[in-house]
Protein backbone atom coordinates (compact mmCIF):
# COMPACT_ATOMS: atom_id res chain seq x y z
CA UNK A 1 0.00 0.00 0.00
CA UNK A 2 0.66 3.51 -0.57
CA UNK A 3 1.54 6.43 1.85
CA UNK A 4 2.67 4.68 4.75
CA UNK A 5 3.76 6.36 8.13
CA UNK A 6 7.42 4.25 8.96
CA UNK A 7 5.55 1.65 9.61
CA UNK A 8 3.67 -2.32 8.25
CA UNK A 9 0.50 -3.22 9.71
CA UNK A 10 0.12 -6.74 10.44
CA UNK A 11 -3.79 -8.37 9.90
CA UNK A 12 -5.38 -11.14 9.39
CA UNK A 13 -7.34 -10.28 6.04
CA UNK A 14 -6.97 -7.33 3.33
CA UNK A 15 -10.04 -6.56 0.92
CA UNK A 16 -8.93 -4.34 -1.59
CA UNK A 17 -10.07 -3.11 -4.86
CA UNK A 18 -13.55 -2.33 -3.54
CA UNK A 19 -16.37 0.13 -3.81
CA UNK A 20 -17.38 0.64 0.17
CA UNK A 21 -20.65 2.04 1.40
CA UNK A 22 -19.43 2.39 4.52
CA UNK A 23 -22.48 3.70 5.91
CA UNK A 24 -21.06 6.16 8.52
CA UNK A 25 -22.29 9.55 8.67
CA UNK A 26 -20.81 12.52 5.83
CA UNK A 27 -20.97 11.38 1.97
CA UNK A 28 -24.13 9.44 0.69
CA UNK A 29 -23.64 5.77 1.56
CA UNK A 30 -20.49 6.90 3.43
CA UNK A 31 -18.95 5.85 0.07
CA UNK A 32 -15.85 5.47 -0.87
CA UNK A 33 -14.19 4.42 -4.23
CA UNK A 34 -11.07 2.55 -4.44
CA UNK A 35 -11.46 1.58 -1.06
CA UNK A 36 -9.44 -0.70 1.07
CA UNK A 37 -10.78 -2.99 4.78
CA UNK A 38 -7.87 -4.42 6.96
CA UNK A 39 -9.43 -6.67 9.45
CA UNK A 40 -7.68 -8.01 12.83
CA UNK A 41 -8.95 -10.53 15.80
CA UNK A 42 -12.75 -10.04 14.25
CA UNK A 43 -12.17 -6.04 14.34
CA UNK A 44 -11.78 -3.28 11.26
CA UNK A 45 -8.43 -2.18 11.85
CA UNK A 46 -9.19 0.05 8.62
CA UNK A 47 -11.58 1.39 6.33
CA UNK A 48 -11.34 3.93 3.94
CA UNK A 49 -9.41 5.07 0.66
CA UNK A 50 -6.13 3.23 -0.74
CA UNK A 51 -4.58 6.25 -1.26
CA UNK A 52 -5.11 7.33 2.68
CA UNK A 53 -3.96 3.61 3.64
CA UNK A 54 -1.23 3.04 6.31
CA UNK A 55 0.67 -0.34 4.31
CA UNK A 56 -0.40 -3.83 5.42
CA UNK A 57 0.78 -7.10 5.85
CA UNK A 58 -1.81 -9.34 5.39
CA UNK A 59 -2.15 -13.36 5.95
CA UNK A 60 -5.00 -13.49 3.41
CA UNK A 61 -5.50 -10.50 0.94
CA UNK A 62 -8.62 -10.47 -1.32
CA UNK A 63 -9.45 -8.71 -4.57
CA UNK A 64 -12.96 -7.57 -4.54
CA UNK A 65 -12.61 -6.37 -8.72
CA UNK A 66 -14.50 -3.60 -7.76
CA UNK A 67 -17.38 -5.40 -6.51
CA UNK A 68 -19.29 -2.87 -3.51
CA UNK A 69 -19.12 -3.38 0.44
CA UNK A 70 -21.85 -2.60 2.61
CA UNK A 71 -21.99 -4.00 6.49
CA UNK A 72 -23.12 -6.78 7.58
CA UNK A 73 -27.19 -6.77 7.47
CA UNK A 74 -28.82 -6.27 10.50
CA UNK A 75 -32.68 -7.88 11.48
CA UNK A 76 -32.95 -6.61 14.32
CA UNK A 77 -36.71 -7.74 14.49
CA UNK A 78 -37.53 -10.82 14.13
CA UNK A 79 -39.46 -14.10 15.35
CA UNK A 80 -37.70 -16.52 13.82
CA UNK A 81 -38.50 -19.67 16.30
CA UNK A 82 -42.15 -21.01 16.13
CA UNK A 83 -43.35 -23.88 15.87
CA UNK A 84 -46.03 -25.27 12.57
CA UNK A 85 -46.92 -22.74 10.28
CA UNK A 86 -50.22 -20.46 9.11
CA UNK A 87 -50.37 -21.53 5.24
CA UNK A 88 -54.27 -22.76 6.31
CA UNK A 89 -54.93 -19.27 7.77
CA UNK A 90 -53.67 -17.36 4.71
CA UNK A 91 -56.10 -19.26 2.97
CA UNK A 92 -58.53 -18.28 5.15
CA UNK A 93 -58.14 -15.05 5.21
CA UNK A 94 -58.04 -14.82 1.41
CA UNK A 95 -61.27 -16.17 1.96
CA UNK A 96 -62.06 -12.70 3.83
CA UNK A 97 -61.47 -12.98 7.97
CA UNK A 98 -59.52 -10.32 8.97
CA UNK A 99 -56.39 -10.76 11.16
CA UNK A 100 -58.66 -9.22 13.91
CA UNK A 101 -61.39 -11.72 13.72
CA UNK A 102 -59.06 -14.67 13.44
CA UNK A 103 -57.34 -13.82 16.54
CA UNK A 104 -60.82 -13.22 18.59
CA UNK A 105 -62.10 -16.69 17.54
CA UNK A 106 -58.95 -17.70 18.74
CA UNK A 107 -56.61 -18.32 15.69
CA UNK A 108 -53.72 -16.72 14.90
CA UNK A 109 -50.97 -16.49 17.08
CA UNK A 110 -52.91 -19.26 19.18
CA UNK A 111 -52.90 -22.17 16.53
CA UNK A 112 -48.50 -21.11 16.92
CA UNK A 113 -48.41 -21.15 20.05
CA UNK A 114 -50.23 -24.62 20.44
CA UNK A 115 -47.55 -25.98 17.37
CA UNK A 116 -44.58 -24.35 19.99
CA UNK A 117 -45.26 -25.45 23.04
CA UNK A 118 -45.71 -29.02 21.67
CA UNK A 119 -42.56 -28.83 19.66
CA UNK A 120 -39.18 -29.93 21.29
CA UNK A 121 -36.10 -27.82 21.37
CA UNK A 122 -34.09 -29.82 18.21
CA UNK A 123 -37.80 -29.20 16.20
CA UNK A 124 -37.86 -25.11 16.84
CA UNK A 125 -33.76 -25.35 16.27
CA UNK A 126 -33.90 -27.01 12.56
CA UNK A 127 -36.98 -24.87 11.70
CA UNK A 128 -35.15 -21.86 12.22
CA UNK A 129 -32.38 -22.47 11.25
CA UNK A 130 -33.73 -22.83 7.63
CA UNK A 131 -35.33 -19.37 7.96
CA UNK A 132 -32.37 -18.59 9.56
CA UNK A 133 -30.37 -19.42 6.11
CA UNK A 134 -32.03 -17.64 3.87
CA UNK A 135 -31.44 -14.71 5.93
CA UNK A 136 -27.70 -15.23 5.56
CA UNK A 137 -27.96 -15.66 2.29
CA UNK A 138 -28.90 -12.43 1.94
CA UNK A 139 -25.88 -11.17 3.88
CA UNK A 140 -27.36 -10.97 7.27
CA UNK A 141 -25.03 -11.17 9.72
CA UNK A 142 -27.11 -10.06 13.08
CA UNK A 143 -30.82 -11.28 13.89
CA UNK A 144 -32.66 -10.42 17.06
CA UNK A 145 -35.20 -13.14 18.27
CA UNK A 146 -38.32 -12.88 20.23
CA UNK A 147 -39.96 -15.78 22.33
CA UNK A 148 -43.83 -14.87 22.74
CA UNK A 149 -45.32 -18.03 21.29
CA UNK A 150 -45.24 -20.19 24.11
CA UNK A 151 -47.09 -17.72 26.40
CA UNK A 152 -45.97 -20.14 29.90
CA UNK A 153 -42.97 -19.96 31.49
CA UNK A 154 -41.35 -22.88 30.27
CA UNK A 155 -42.45 -22.51 26.60
CA UNK A 156 -41.26 -19.05 26.31
CA UNK A 157 -37.94 -20.64 28.21
CA UNK A 158 -37.40 -22.90 25.39
CA UNK A 159 -38.20 -20.66 22.79
CA UNK A 160 -35.22 -18.25 24.15
CA UNK A 161 -33.06 -21.26 24.94
CA UNK A 162 -33.05 -22.02 20.96
CA UNK A 163 -32.36 -18.64 20.32
CA UNK A 164 -29.34 -18.58 22.11
CA UNK A 165 -28.56 -21.64 20.98
CA UNK A 166 -28.74 -20.52 17.40
CA UNK A 167 -26.37 -17.53 18.42
CA UNK A 168 -23.54 -20.40 20.09
CA UNK A 169 -24.06 -22.81 16.55
CA UNK A 170 -24.17 -20.34 13.73
CA UNK A 171 -22.00 -17.92 12.33
CA UNK A 172 -24.41 -15.37 13.23
CA UNK A 173 -24.53 -12.57 16.11
CA UNK A 174 -28.32 -13.01 17.65
CA UNK A 175 -29.45 -10.62 20.30
CA UNK A 176 -32.52 -12.23 22.15
CA UNK A 177 -35.90 -10.59 23.41
CA UNK A 178 -38.32 -12.14 25.85
CA UNK A 179 -41.45 -11.31 24.84
CA UNK A 180 -44.07 -13.10 26.79
CA UNK A 181 -46.75 -10.28 26.71
CA UNK A 182 -46.94 -11.26 22.91
CA UNK A 183 -50.63 -12.04 23.23
CA UNK A 184 -52.97 -13.20 25.97
CA UNK A 185 -52.57 -17.14 26.33
CA UNK A 186 -56.37 -19.13 26.31
CA UNK A 187 -55.60 -20.02 29.80
CA UNK A 188 -55.93 -16.60 30.65
CA UNK A 189 -58.54 -15.51 28.15
CA UNK A 190 -60.62 -11.95 29.75
CA UNK A 191 -57.79 -11.50 31.66
CA UNK A 192 -54.83 -9.98 30.23
CA UNK A 193 -53.76 -7.64 33.28
CA UNK A 194 -53.64 -11.31 35.53
CA UNK A 195 -51.40 -12.64 32.68
CA UNK A 196 -49.26 -9.42 32.21
CA UNK A 197 -48.21 -9.48 35.74
CA UNK A 198 -47.63 -13.06 35.67
CA UNK A 199 -45.03 -12.12 32.73
CA UNK A 200 -44.06 -8.93 34.67
CA UNK A 201 -43.55 -10.86 37.85
CA UNK A 202 -42.16 -15.22 37.82
CA UNK A 203 -41.66 -14.90 34.33
CA UNK A 204 -39.57 -12.43 33.73
CA UNK A 205 -37.48 -13.52 37.02
CA UNK A 206 -36.94 -16.83 35.21
CA UNK A 207 -35.62 -15.52 31.87
CA UNK A 208 -33.52 -13.67 33.68
CA UNK A 209 -31.57 -15.78 35.92
CA UNK A 210 -30.63 -17.89 32.85
CA UNK A 211 -29.74 -14.83 31.35
CA UNK A 212 -31.69 -15.38 27.96
CA UNK A 213 -33.16 -12.26 27.14
CA UNK A 214 -31.05 -9.06 25.83
CA UNK A 215 -34.44 -7.06 26.04
CA UNK A 216 -38.10 -7.19 26.83
CA UNK A 217 -40.89 -6.78 24.52
CA UNK A 218 -44.89 -6.36 24.44
CA UNK A 219 -47.65 -6.50 21.97
CA UNK A 220 -49.34 -2.83 22.95
CA UNK A 221 -52.69 -3.42 21.20
CA UNK A 222 -56.57 -3.61 21.61
CA UNK A 223 -56.34 -7.55 20.62
CA UNK A 224 -53.48 -7.66 22.98
CA UNK A 225 -52.26 -5.47 26.06
CA UNK A 226 -53.06 -1.71 27.22
CA UNK A 227 -50.46 0.98 27.84
CA UNK A 228 -50.67 0.55 31.60
CA UNK A 229 -50.51 -3.36 31.27
CA UNK A 230 -47.44 -2.61 28.85
CA UNK A 231 -45.95 0.06 31.64
CA UNK A 232 -46.03 -2.92 34.35
CA UNK A 233 -43.89 -5.47 32.06
CA UNK A 234 -41.22 -2.32 31.12
CA UNK A 235 -40.87 -1.22 34.88
CA UNK A 236 -40.01 -5.09 35.89
CA UNK A 237 -37.60 -5.26 32.77
CA UNK A 238 -35.57 -2.24 33.74
CA UNK A 239 -35.51 -3.14 37.42
CA UNK A 240 -33.85 -6.52 36.22
CA UNK A 241 -31.38 -4.00 33.71
CA UNK A 242 -33.37 -5.04 30.74
CA UNK A 243 -33.42 -2.64 27.33
CA UNK A 244 -37.05 -2.30 26.36
CA UNK A 245 -38.94 -2.31 22.99
CA UNK A 246 -42.42 -2.41 21.97
CA UNK A 247 -44.63 -3.23 19.36
CA UNK A 248 -46.75 -0.49 19.27
CA UNK A 249 -49.48 1.27 16.82
CA UNK A 250 -49.83 -1.13 14.11
CA UNK A 251 -53.88 -1.50 14.34
CA UNK A 252 -54.62 1.16 16.11
CA UNK A 253 -53.37 4.42 18.01
CA UNK A 254 -53.20 3.57 22.14
CA UNK A 255 -50.26 6.01 22.81
CA UNK A 256 -47.70 3.08 23.25
CA UNK A 257 -45.07 4.66 21.06
CA UNK A 258 -44.94 7.45 23.58
CA UNK A 259 -45.41 5.38 26.83
CA UNK A 260 -41.88 3.58 25.10
CA UNK A 261 -40.16 6.58 24.03
CA UNK A 262 -40.50 8.25 27.81
CA UNK A 263 -39.32 4.99 29.80
CA UNK A 264 -36.39 4.93 26.89
CA UNK A 265 -36.81 2.16 24.58
CA UNK A 266 -34.57 1.04 22.24
CA UNK A 267 -36.90 1.28 19.43
CA UNK A 268 -41.01 1.37 18.96
CA UNK A 269 -41.89 -0.72 16.12
CA UNK A 270 -44.86 -1.03 13.11
CA UNK A 271 -45.87 2.24 14.34
CA UNK A 272 -48.76 2.39 11.22
CA UNK A 273 -50.84 4.52 13.37
CA UNK A 274 -48.33 6.71 15.31
CA UNK A 275 -49.47 10.32 15.46
CA UNK A 276 -47.35 13.69 15.59
CA UNK A 277 -47.01 13.65 19.71
CA UNK A 278 -45.57 10.15 19.70
CA UNK A 279 -43.31 11.19 16.52
CA UNK A 280 -41.82 14.22 18.51
CA UNK A 281 -41.41 11.77 22.03
CA UNK A 282 -39.88 9.59 19.85
CA UNK A 283 -37.23 11.69 18.36
CA UNK A 284 -36.48 13.29 22.14
CA UNK A 285 -35.86 10.10 23.60
CA UNK A 286 -33.86 8.47 20.80
CA UNK A 287 -36.15 5.59 20.52
CA UNK A 288 -35.08 4.39 17.07
CA UNK A 289 -38.63 3.91 14.34
CA UNK A 290 -38.91 0.05 13.26
CA UNK A 291 -40.97 0.03 10.19
CA UNK A 292 -41.96 -3.42 8.95
CA UNK A 293 -43.60 -3.31 5.36
CA UNK A 294 -43.50 -7.26 5.10
CA UNK A 295 -46.87 -7.10 8.00
CA UNK A 296 -48.25 -3.92 6.14
CA UNK A 297 -47.85 -5.86 2.95
CA UNK A 298 -49.02 -9.52 3.99
CA UNK A 299 -51.80 -8.11 6.03
CA UNK A 300 -53.25 -5.89 3.19
CA UNK A 301 -52.61 -2.57 5.39
CA UNK A 302 -53.80 1.05 4.03
CA UNK A 303 -52.73 2.90 6.62
CA UNK A 304 -48.64 3.68 6.36
CA UNK A 305 -46.25 4.67 9.29
CA UNK A 306 -45.53 8.56 9.11
CA UNK A 307 -42.25 8.64 7.60
CA UNK A 308 -42.49 12.10 6.60
CA UNK A 309 -43.19 13.30 10.23
CA UNK A 310 -40.39 10.53 11.25
CA UNK A 311 -37.99 12.56 8.77
CA UNK A 312 -39.12 16.13 10.02
CA UNK A 313 -38.50 15.47 13.94
CA UNK A 314 -35.23 13.35 13.15
CA UNK A 315 -36.13 9.92 14.24
CA UNK A 316 -33.97 7.15 12.77
CA UNK A 317 -35.83 4.81 11.12
CA UNK A 318 -34.72 0.66 11.07
CA UNK A 319 -36.02 -1.88 8.61
CA UNK A 320 -36.85 -5.55 9.75
CA UNK A 321 -38.42 -8.72 8.21
CA UNK A 322 -40.84 -9.49 11.20
CA UNK A 323 -40.43 -12.66 10.31
CA UNK A 324 -43.23 -14.84 11.60
CA UNK A 325 -45.81 -17.12 10.59
CA UNK A 326 -48.66 -15.07 11.29
CA UNK A 327 -48.24 -11.23 9.71
CA UNK A 328 -45.17 -11.67 7.89
CA UNK A 329 -43.57 -15.21 7.07
CA UNK A 330 -40.94 -12.88 5.47
CA UNK A 331 -37.13 -13.97 5.13
CA UNK A 332 -35.17 -11.77 2.78
CA UNK A 333 -33.92 -8.42 3.71
CA UNK A 334 -33.94 -7.36 0.33
CA UNK A 335 -37.40 -7.74 -0.34
CA UNK A 336 -38.24 -5.36 3.41
CA UNK A 337 -36.29 -2.45 1.18
CA UNK A 338 -37.44 -2.86 -1.69
CA UNK A 339 -40.75 -2.94 0.10
CA UNK A 340 -40.01 -0.29 2.10
CA UNK A 341 -39.04 2.04 -0.72
CA UNK A 342 -42.10 1.20 -2.93
CA UNK A 343 -44.47 1.03 -0.06
CA UNK A 344 -43.78 3.79 2.26
CA UNK A 345 -41.10 5.67 -0.09
CA UNK A 346 -38.18 5.38 2.18
CA UNK A 347 -35.19 6.49 -0.54
CA UNK A 348 -33.11 3.18 -1.17
CA UNK A 349 -29.96 5.42 0.73
CA UNK A 350 -32.69 5.31 3.94
CA UNK A 351 -33.35 1.66 3.21
CA UNK A 352 -29.62 0.65 3.52
CA UNK A 353 -28.94 2.58 6.88
CA UNK A 354 -32.49 0.90 8.31
CA UNK A 355 -30.77 -2.74 7.94
CA UNK A 356 -27.52 -1.65 9.03
CA UNK A 357 -26.63 1.50 11.28
CA UNK A 358 -30.19 2.68 12.60
CA UNK A 359 -31.08 -1.30 12.82
CA UNK A 360 -27.98 -1.43 15.03
CA UNK A 361 -28.87 1.43 17.18
CA UNK A 362 -32.78 -0.62 17.86
CA UNK A 363 -30.57 -3.06 19.36
CA UNK A 364 -28.01 -0.77 21.21
CA UNK A 365 -25.26 -2.13 19.25
CA UNK A 366 -24.29 0.85 17.31
CA UNK A 367 -20.87 0.90 18.91
CA UNK A 368 -20.14 -2.34 17.37
CA UNK A 369 -21.91 -3.29 14.03
CA UNK A 370 -23.80 -1.49 11.45
CA UNK A 371 -21.09 0.64 9.71
CA UNK A 372 -17.91 0.28 7.95
CA UNK A 373 -16.04 1.88 10.55
CA UNK A 374 -12.32 0.98 11.98
CA UNK A 375 -12.76 -0.44 15.67
CA UNK A 376 -16.02 -2.11 14.86
CA UNK A 377 -16.70 -5.63 14.32
CA UNK A 378 -16.21 -6.57 10.71
CA UNK A 379 -19.29 -8.01 10.03
CA UNK A 380 -19.63 -7.37 6.02
CA UNK A 381 -21.78 -7.99 2.90
CA UNK A 382 -19.75 -8.13 -0.73
CA UNK A 383 -22.37 -7.52 -3.73
CA UNK A 384 -22.45 -7.90 -7.19
CA UNK A 385 -23.89 -4.62 -7.94
CA UNK A 386 -23.03 -1.31 -9.84
CA UNK A 387 -24.38 0.71 -6.95
CA UNK A 388 -25.86 0.35 -3.77
CA UNK A 389 -29.28 1.74 -4.75
CA UNK A 390 -29.52 -1.81 -6.66
CA UNK A 391 -30.37 -3.77 -3.40
CA UNK A 392 -33.67 -2.04 -2.64
CA UNK A 393 -34.36 -1.76 -6.42
CA UNK A 394 -34.20 -5.20 -7.72
CA UNK A 395 -37.01 -7.64 -6.58
CA UNK A 396 -36.16 -11.53 -6.27
CA UNK A 397 -32.87 -10.98 -7.18
CA UNK A 398 -29.69 -11.65 -4.83
CA UNK A 399 -26.41 -10.17 -5.47
CA UNK A 400 -24.65 -11.46 -2.33
CA UNK A 401 -21.24 -12.12 -3.52
CA UNK A 402 -19.75 -12.91 0.19
CA UNK A 403 -21.10 -12.52 3.71
CA UNK A 404 -18.10 -11.79 6.03
CA UNK A 405 -18.82 -12.44 9.74
CA UNK A 406 -15.96 -11.40 12.34
CA UNK A 407 -13.66 -11.07 10.03
CA UNK A 408 -14.14 -14.36 8.43
ZN1 LIG B 1 -43.18 -8.53 15.54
Amino acid sequence: MSKAGSETLLCDRLWTNARLATMAPGAPYGAVEDGVIAARDGRILYAGPRDEAPAFQAAITIDCAGRWITPGLIDCHTHLVYGGDRAHEFELRLQGATYEEIARAGGGILSTVTATRNASEDALFASADRRLAALMAEGVTTVEIKSGYGLEQQAELKQLRVARRIGRERPVTVRTTFLGAHAVPPEYKGRSGDYAALVAGPMLEAVAAEGLADAVDAFCEGIAFSTEETKGVFDAAKAKGLAVKLHAEQLSNLGGAKLAAEMGALSADHLEYLDETGVIAMAKAGTVAVVLPGAFYFLRETQKPPIELMRKHGVTIALATDANPGSSPLTSPLLVMNMACTLFRLTPEEALAGVTRNAAKALGLQDEIGTIEAGKRCDLAIWDIERPAELAYRIGFNPLHARIWNGQ
